[in-house]
């Protein structure tokens, strides 16, 4: 099963992602976090990232083509994958259709309100990616792993703002592209376990 999800930044795509991950057992791409890893090893291509990702922009087309499409040559991705991030853009989308039939994209629909509270109060753990809202826990180290959490630079509010703008000129406009070609279903972004059930429905639907 491949599958897109679809949504602005801090819609919930990672959590979903790795809900799904774990029902279904294919593994999540995330273009944030392999641009996120090649920034932390100083790779080349993540030097370049790095200008883009703290202003809230996208990193150019060619680059993350090419990390999608050398990501889906690894074995684990043979019975398919979440895209969690990826397309942002249509060029993205059609670079996506010549290199992998995709079964289904969900969109998870959040208000902008939502979305700024969320980040703000968004915490993430650079060891194993685990997402916290701080909001009612004031929880300061993973769970899991126990290293202290994060908040993303570009989590902070004026760079989330951005990203939030980027969303709307460069990536809605997909929306309309998976609805025109009957791929779409739309969840609503409420908490991550009401957003699960209704991601899970459609998914069971497909098989
Ligand atoms: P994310 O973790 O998915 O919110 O991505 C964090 C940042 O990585 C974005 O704000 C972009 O700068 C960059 N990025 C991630 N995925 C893409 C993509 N598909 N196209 C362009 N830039 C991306």
């Amino acid at each position: 099963m491949k599958i897109i999800l679809f949504g602005a930044p801090g819609s919930g795509k990672g959590t979903q992602a790795k809900l799904i991950s774990k029902a279904f057992g294919i593994p999540q791409i995330s273009t944030g976090d392999l641009l996120r890893d090649n920034v932390a090893r100083q790779t080349k291509l993540g030097e370049i990232a790095k200008g883009y990702m703290n202003k809230g922009l996208l990193v150019p087309d060619e680059l993350v083509i090419d990390l999608f499409k050398d990501r889906i040559k690894q074995n684990d991705c043979k019975n398919g994958y979440i895209l969690d991030g990826f397309p942002r853009t249509y060029e993205q989308a059609i670079q996506l259709e010549k290199n992998a039939k995709i079964d289904i994209v969900i969109h998870i629909d959040i208000s902008t309100k939502e979305i700024e509270r969320r980040a703000v109060n968004r915490r993430v753990c650079p060891s194993c990616g685990g997402i916290y809202n701080i909001a009612d826990k004031k929880i300061k180290n993973c769970n899991k792993c126990q290293t202290k959490l994060i908040h993303r630079d570009d989590d902070k509010i004026e760079i989330i703002r951005e990203r939030i703008n980027t969303y709307l000129n460069q990536s809605q406009s997909l929306i309309k592209y998976y609805e025109e070609k009957k791929m779409l279903k739309t969840v609503s972004g409420n908490t991550p376990e009401e957003t699960f059930v209704e991601v899970k429905k459609i998914l069971l639907s497909l098989k």
